[in-house]
């Protein structure tokens, strides 16, 4: 079983002995356990927030313990009726190529795909898992109205890239923010943004306020920092922020300098805004509905995405720090091992 095991919280980005990789026996299951072989594991940013001790929403990984990660994967031996073996299955795999499948007892317990599949494995994690249910759900709390403006951050990213293709849907002005010229061209050319700013060009906030001339009524969003700060000095009375993620921030949770400082957050005030964040953990008594929704949308063409495949999992750590500087596009998969 090789795998990757967290020795040292990392300061900046995952370096080679925070996360280290090992192979070691596989486990033998017991009663009432399954054996998963992971197939794609998802790298997400939150990766970076568990590796840290910060005050979360979950509880950090412990120094030595295989690294937490969401995977897709196929139960290949079992001593459950619920688990099957063969079938395809969503869980907290870890960073390993086979896991245990009631062994993450912190977290939600495996649950069986869909047979036959709406779409392909990697897609349960992202379009129609946790990140386009996060889309969904920050858009409805965003409430983007036709006409409106709305504004996402990181959104050539897995979470930003479905979030701004529904905001249109709704008949909002869409405004994407992204890392480079390409990224930005391929939002507005092929999901139908109306404008895209690039987050490295020297005048980027005056390209977001050219793209906002009106002010900006929805901000859902992704990564704080200056570019959050930006946005409120541009909000709307009445607008609403749906704070899905502070990407900007993660890299410091290990050192004192946490935050990265808001200047602008008297515009809440000042325009009556509602600023709510939100865990998509919290709703999972809606992923069905939602997961239906967004197979509907994949399926008759109205929504699209794209995905990362890296292959191999030793190259976990790396890739998960080229998805953290934004070198990956849509949503960062690692191919574990082929169905
Ligand atoms: P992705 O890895 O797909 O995208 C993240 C992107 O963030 C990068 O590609 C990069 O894009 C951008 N980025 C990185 N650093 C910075 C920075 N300093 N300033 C501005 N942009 C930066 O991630 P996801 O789409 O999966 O996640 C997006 C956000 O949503 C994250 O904050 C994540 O933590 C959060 N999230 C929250 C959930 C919830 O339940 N609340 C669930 C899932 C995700 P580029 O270079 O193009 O700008």
């Amino acid at each position: 079983n090789r795998l990757f095991r967290l020795r040292n919280r990392p300061r900046g980005r995952v370096g080679e002995g925070d996360l280290e990789w090992g192979e070691e026996p596989v486990v033998e299951i017991g009663d009432g356990q399954a054996l998963v072989r992971t197939l794609y594991l998802s790298l997400d940013p939150t990766n970076r927030v568990w590796m840290s001790r910060v005050r979360s929403y979950i509880a950090p990984v412990e120094l030595g313990a295989v690294m937490r990660g969401l995977g897709v994967g196929q139960v290949v031996e079992s001593r459950r009726a619920d688990l099957p073996v063969g079938a395809y299955v969503l869980g907290f795999t870890g960073w390993q190529e086979y896991c245990v499948a009631d062994d993450f007892v912190l977290e939600a317990p495996f649950t069986v795909l869909p047979d036959p599949l709406p779409a392909p494995l990697s897609a349960f994690l992202g379009l129609l898992g946790h990140t386009g249910i996060s889309a969904f759900i920050g858009v409805e709390l965003g409430d983007p109205r036709p006409g409106e403006t709305f504004v996402v951050s990181a959104a050539a990213g897995a979470v930003g890239s479905i979030a701004g293709q529904l905001a249109k849907q709704r008949g909002a002005r869409v405004v994407g923010i992204a890392g480079g010229a390409e990224k930005c061209r391929r939002l507005e050319a092929e999901l139908g943004f109306d404008a895209c700013v690039d987050r490295h060009s020297k005048d980027w906030r005056k390209a977001l306020d050219d793209a906002t001339p009106h002010g900006i009524d929805v901000d859902f969003e992704n990564v704080g920092g200056p570019i959050m700060d930006h946005v409120l000095g541009r909000l709307n009375v009445g607008a609403r922020v749906a704070l899905c993620g502070l990407i900007s921030e993660y890299d410091n949770y290990n050192d004192r300098s946490d935050q990265l400082g808001l200047r602008n957050v008297h515009q809440l005030l000042m325009q009556r805004a509602t600023l709510r964040g939100f865990i998509v953990t919290d709703h999972v008594e809606r992923y069905g509905e939602i997961i239906g929704k967004l197979a509907a949308a994949l399926q008759e063409g109205s929504l699209s995405y794209e995905e990362t495949v890296v292959d191999g999992l030793e190259n976990a750590r790396t890739t998960l720090n080229q998805a953290l500087s934004g070198e990956t596009r849509g949503k960062t998969v690692v191919k574990v091992a082929a169905p």
